[in-house]
């Protein structure tokens, strides 16, 4: 993170080739340059924008080991060539993201989370993102669907977890686990406690979808360093990083219906987030 942990990348290794909001922000300004009060609990401050990213931007508290992501309803896809509003998104995703986390949380996954201080604001830890994400797939759909000429649909027996650089300019490449490592974007040690936590993370999250019929086809995780080199879920959990399925129809309630042009997108986010913060 920019101010937090710039000692926790290993021995020797470069910066990453692209830098995000909680990486790459700039110092804390002494002045502290509050714009603007939000009601928690712990009585935080809005500050200065440190990035603005395809679907949040991120601003600095006054506590300056925790941001603020504020949800938007901008939605791109294919690397931002295509782009569009989603009324509603920013606080489907704000809030599902909140939900899903909590979930994990509960059942030993640490991650970014604070707590959601309004409909489409999360505080969160500061963490340093670490440069690769990490996509599991469940089901053959998608880009690797495409890639590998497959049938989407299929159930993945044993699920895939691939990498891929975290790089806008390069759309987000697959990369092997060697690739990070050369490139040290992460220790192997890191990668280790990455796909492990993906692993259960992937099956908390299949079982919790199942139960409100909904299938989780694929899905794409971030982490983060936190500043004592712990390693924690970052990013979101939203419509618009995973793939679910209706069970039974196959209808799709996610951002494929915006990248594919099917219509019904905001009434498919909706009924995701209905059924995902729903009790079952
Ligand atoms: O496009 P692809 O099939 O590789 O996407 C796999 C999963 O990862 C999908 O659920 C997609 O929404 C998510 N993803 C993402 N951000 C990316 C790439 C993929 O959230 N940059």
């Amino acid at each position: 993170m920019g101010s937090g942990a710039p000692g926790r990348r290993p021995p020797g290794s470069s910066a990453p080739t692209t830098r995000t909001a909680e990486s790459g922000a700039p110092p804390i300004p002494a002045d502290g340059r509050i714009t603007e009060h939000f009601g928690t609990e712990k009585n935080m401050q809005k500050g200065e924008q440190l990035y603005e990213g395809k679907a949040k931007k991120i601003f600095i508290t006054d506590d300056p080991n925790q941001v603020l992501h504020v949800y938007k309803d901008d939605a791109t896809a294919f690397n931002a060539q295509k782009r569009g509003t989603i009324a509603g998104k920013g606080e489907v995703n704000a809030s599902t993201t909140a939900h899903l986390m909590g979930y994990l949380e509960g059942h030993g996954i640490p991650t970014h989370m604070i707590e959601q201080v309004s409909p489409r604001e999360l505080l969160t830890h500061r963490v340093e993102i670490v440069m690769v994400e990490v996509i599991v797939r469940n089901v053959t759909a998608g880009s690797m669907a495409k890639r590998l000429g497959l049938e989407e649909g299929a159930d993945i027996p044993e699920p895939f977890v691939e990498f891929c650089l975290k790089s806008d300019e390069l759309g987000d490449p697959l990369m092997l686990r060697e690739h990070a490592l050369f490139m040290k974007l992460a220790t192997a040690d890191e990668l280790d406690q990455i796909v492990s936590m993906t692993r259960r993370i992937n099956e908390l999250l299949c079982a919790y979808m199942l139960e409100r019929n909904i299938l989780l086809v694929d899905f794409k995780l971030e982490f983060g360093r936190m500043p004592d080199g712990q390693i924690v879920l970052a990013d979101e959990i939203s419509p618009d990083t995973c793939r679910f399925w209706d069970v039974d129809t196959r209808e799709k309630l996610d951002k494929d219906r915006f990248r594919r042009d099917l219509g019904g997108v905001e009434e498919a986010y909706l009924e995701a987030h209905r059924r995902i913060l729903s009790t079952v």
